[in-house]
């Protein structure tokens, strides 16, 4: 029996309602495959409408009892299921580089990550607050609470198939809400096991529901057209966030929105060259270049660029590339054949519009879905990579030679996810991180994420903030109770 064979047989295949797996309601299975090899891992229950129905009739059964457990008890709830995630790192991790492709140092480091959400959460659960004020007029007095939303739906990106669960269902739970997942279809298999080890921490059945599916849309619009269900909080595309939030409007639904991202990297003329290849490194492969605040235009001073762009080809080409549970590979594969070949076709146009290769530029052949990691150098701005996220491990070196300008162009975008420069100049660091119009901006370093902070986009990378005290926020709704005296 291989290593995934024996962590599979612990892990739920079918859908997750009521605090058991369960077949779906037609008995359909979908597969679940690995991206390093194309091999089928397993199969998962199919979720459908009715399958859908059912986990909300269970989410409404316990929404109010939920809502009235003790906020320690929730915390305590949290706080175990932390804890034997990170007992279960290492099974946890190869479980995802299994179904998403990534390396197992990087798997590792989304248990931890991902994993901190429920600790975070499990520490704000015991300080949702409110205020009592007197009224300005002396003629009585104003009392502010919080109250759980209700019923939530949670839909979710196979990039971090731990992380991007935990981010939502961890506050949301700790707010006293209810949630049903729907995870990406490409990585199924985590959220399962995050919902197995919930309810081994105590969750109540019927708090949680999880629902893999092959047809999210048919899943997803009966919760939405619902009037029990209170909330969508999503992470995706841009396009599939804009659908949803269309949805919403029928039912006026509270909504947080963590869509795409286009993020620029300035390395000014005065930045620390060595650490900003070293940031450029982080923020662009991170994720073998999967993730929404990935580096996706590198603008580089003219006056360094050309020796900027070598050092990081020098890096990049030397990365090791192979399936993400081998000992040493640094870049696993890509999700699935869709993303490679959007990758490429992205490479192809910057190739055929004038970028210069350094290193890489094609996809791999052979069984699984890898990409030669990849520097482009002197990318016209003309090329779609510069509007579109590349989503994969290619570095677009962009040259510059002002202030103004590189601002200007950075800004250009509908996307206002994450951003990153590099300076020396204090003066600099206050201008330009006010001038980038970003949710998240890195100074001198290229990872960004942390669960105590907010992330979140503005312009069209989204609405609302996950982590932080900000995020608890998201899952509470603000009453106002009006006192006489
Ligand atoms: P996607 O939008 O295609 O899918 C995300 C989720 O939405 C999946 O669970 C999918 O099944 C579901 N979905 C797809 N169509 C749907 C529909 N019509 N109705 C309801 N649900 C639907 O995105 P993806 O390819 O899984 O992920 C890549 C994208 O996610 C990138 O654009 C990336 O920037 C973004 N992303 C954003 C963040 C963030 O926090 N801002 C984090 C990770 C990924």
């Amino acid at each position: 029996m291989s290593e995934f064979d024996r962590i599979r047989a612990q892990i739920p295949t079918g859908l997750w309602i009521d605090g058991a797996a369960v077949p779906a309601a037609g008995g359909a299975r979908f597969a679940v495959t690995d991206p390093a090899t194309g091999d089928l891992l397993t199969e998962v229950a199919d979720a459908g409408r009715e399958d859908a129905l059912r986990a909300l009739d269970s989410a409404c059964r316990v929404q109010s009892d939920w809502a009235a457990t003790a906020p320690r008890e929730r915390a305590v709830i949290l706080r175990r299921a932390w804890e034997i995630l990170i007992e279960r790192t290492e099974d946890l991790a190869l479980l995802m580089t299994s179904e998403m492709g990534k390396t197992l140092p990087e798997a590792r480091g989304e248990v931890a990550y991902g994993g901190e959400f429920l600790r975070w959460f499990s520490e704000e659960a015991v300080r949702i607050g409110g205020r009592y004020t007197q009224a300005p007029a002396g003629n009585g007095r104003i009392l502010v609470t919080q109250q759980p939303v209700g019923p939530c739906l949670a839909i979710t990106p196979w990039n971090f198939p731990l992380a991007m669960g935990s981010r939502k269902i961890a506050p949301a739970l700790a707010a006293g809400c209810t949630v049903i997942v729907k995870p990406a279809e490409d990585t199924p298999l985590t959220m399962l096991a995050l919902a197995d080890i919930l309810a081994e921490a105590g969750l109540p059945a019927g708090v949680l529901s999880v629902l893999p599916s092959s047809d999210a849309a048919e899943v997803t619009a009966p919760l939405l057209a619902d009037p029990r269900l209170r909330k969508v909080t999503f992470t995706g595309s841009t396009r599939v966030g804009k659908l949803l939030l269309r949805q919403a409007a029928d039912n006026v639904l509270r909504t947080s929105m963590e869509l795409g991202g286009n993020a620029p990297f300035i390395v000014f003329e005065d930045a620390d060259l060595d650490q900003a290849l070293a940031g450029a490194m982080a923020a662009k492969m991170r994720n073998g270049g999967e993730a929404c605040t990935a580096a996706n235009r590198i603008y580089v001073h003219n006056s360094i660029r050309a020796e900027f762009a070598a050092r990081l080809a020098e890096k990049i080409g030397a990365l090791r590339v192979g399936p993400g549970h081998e000992p040493g590979v640094e870049l696993g594969p890509l999700i699935n054949e869709r993303q490679r070949n959007s990758v490429t076709a992205l490479v192809d146009d910057a190739v055929a519009a004038g970028a210069v290769v350094r290193t890489g530029g094609k996809p791999i052949d052979g069984p699984g879905w890898f990409f030669q990691p990849t520097v482009l150098d002197e990318v016209p701005r003309t090329a779609r990579m510069h509007r579109e996220e590349i989503f994969g491990p290619v570095a677009a070196v962009y040259g510059f030679d002002t202030e103004d300008e590189v601002v200007a162009a950075a800004n250009d975008t509908e996307f206002g996810l994450a951003a990153y420069f590099y300076t020396q100049n204090l003066d600099r660091v206050l201008r330009v991180s006010g001038a980038l119009e970003a949710g998240m901006v890195g100074v001198n370093r290229g990872v960004i994420s942390d669960p105590a902070a907010p992330f979140g986009g503005i312009k069209q990378s989204g609405l609302g903030s996950e982590g932080g005290s900000e995020g608890i926020s998201e899952y509470l709704d603000t009453k106002y109770v009006a006192l006489t005296h």
